[in-house]
């Protein structure tokens, strides 16, 4: 019968990042499980966006870590990870929205990140086709930018093999078995694998796994989606990231081009029961409805980005991100069963924050804790939830509403 210490089930981001920690923090028979490739699922589809300071304390302490990470991979790797760092403008109008952003520029300085407020001058000349008026408060974070994560996830899967970690694709985990409160292994369509502990890194499917355990994760398949516009001169050549507060957008330089992300008012949320094993095979959005969403979010984007209704949209990435009621993670031991411990529940955030949670995971699981504060992802912080009511699915929709705030 085939032995692990522990089951990572799950090739994307989290999954291969937690499998690296693992490794690298010298535990043995460390075995990663991916029923379909690596990266296949969230983890291709994100705009890689990283940030070092957002709303959520607990949630920068993770993306800053991510940072240092790169570079350890690089040089285990002996590959670039062509990191790009424009850095982000943030831009907000209305006072209650400039209220939390001078707060972020506060908390910035103090925590030593690189911030500085820019005026009109300084973004017209890097932003062209961004309108602000007189009173608009922008603060420039210098050292934010974007990776690729299909690259990442890749660089964190070398850097696992490495250290000694397997990894074996297309074997699909059918369940967890547990013995007397215990982990003791996994079912899967190529055989039974005993083993120690269970990390459930299984992105939106996370629930499958674990409610048969009587686990339900506080999360929900939430919608997340982009546009990008072809490369026009309007764009600059040398753009930063802008995430603008009023209207629940963003935007970051796609060569040449502009990646638009906007914030609904209402996300699409999605029964984690229906989606099928593969993401492609599942319609995020049906056909014509990206237009729809971008006409709903019309009059906002083109309060800030007046050149909208004629820029050339060439394509739309829709994929899902599990969000939970408060947009923190779900990270650490799940439940009253020894040896299960997860990290999922992504909150749009799982491609910046991957070498903290990573890193904190492989900590709780080898040394029983983690140097970061993880209370704020707590597993049960919700205590018993229903992942299929609706109620439930409407909380967490708002968290995906509040993203840019
Ligand atoms: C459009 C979009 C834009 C985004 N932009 C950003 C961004 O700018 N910045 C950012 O930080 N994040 C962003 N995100 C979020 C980011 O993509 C996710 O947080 C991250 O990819 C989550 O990684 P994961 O490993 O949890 O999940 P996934 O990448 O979904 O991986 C889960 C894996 O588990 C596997 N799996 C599930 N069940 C089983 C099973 N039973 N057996 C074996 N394997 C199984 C699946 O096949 C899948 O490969 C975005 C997401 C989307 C959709």
């Amino acid at each position: 019968m085939e032995r692990a210490s522990v089951v990572v089930i799950g090739g994307g981001v989290l999954g291969t990042s937690v499998a690296y920690h693992l490794a690298s923090m010298g535990q043995k028979d460390v075995l990663l499980l991916e029923r379909q490739n690596l990266a296949t699922a969230s983890s291709s589809q994100a705009a890689g966006l990283m940030f070092q300071i957002s709303s959520k304390p607990a949630v920068d302490q993770l993306s800053r870590r991510t940072f240092d990470v790169l570079s350890d991979l690089e040089e285990i790797n002996d590959e670039a990870l062509d990191f790009k760092s424009p850095g982000t403008v943030r831009i907000a109008e209305h006072a209650d929205e400039q209220k939390k952003l001078n707060a972020l520029y506060q908390r910035a300085i103090c925590e030593g990140i690189s911030a500085e407020q820019v005026d009109e001058k300084w973004h017209s000349e890097r932003l062209p086709w961004l309108k602000t008026s007189r009173d608009t408060l922008a603060v420039h974070f210098a050292d934010e930018g974007y990776i690729d994560p299909y690259c990442l996830t890749n660089a964190y899967a070398k850097a696992a093999r490495h250290y000694g970690a397997k990894i074996k694709i297309g074997v699909s985990v059918l369940s967890i078995e547990m013995s007397n409160g215990t982990i003791s292994g996994v079912e899967t369509d190529k055989g039974y694998i005993s083993c120690d502990s269970v990390v459930v890194a299984g992105g939106s499917w996370s629930n499958q796994l674990t409610v048969s355990l009587g686990v339900s994760l506080p999360m929900i398949p939430t919608r997340s989606h982009f546009w990008i516009a072809a490369p026009d001169n309007d764009f600059g050549t040398d753009q930063p990231m802008v995430v603008h507060a009023d209207a629940g957008a963003y935007t970051r330089p796609e060569v040449g081009g502009l990646l638009l992300g906007v914030q609904e008012a209402q996300s699409r949320t999605f029964d984690y029961r229906q989606l099928p094993e593969d993401i492609l095979a599942f319609a995020v959005t049906e056909e014509g409805g990206e237009w729809e969403a971008l006409v709903e979010a019309e009059s906002r984007v083109s309060a800030f980005f007046p050149g909208l209704e004629n820029a050339r949209f060439e394509s739309y990435m829709a994929g899902l991100s599990a969000y939970t009621p408060d947009g923190h993670f779900i990270l650490g031991s799940a439940g009253e069963i020894s040896g299960l411990y997860v990290a999922a529940g992504c909150c749009g955030s799982g491609v910046m924050a991957s070498g903290g949670i990573g890193e904190a995971l492989a900590e709780v699981i080898v040394n029983g804790q983690s140097k970061y504060d993880l209370s704020a992802f707590d597993p049960h912080r919700f205590g018993a939830v229903d992942p299929t009511s609706k109620d439930f699915q409407d909380l967490c929709a708002k968290a995906r509403a509040r993203k840019a705030k």
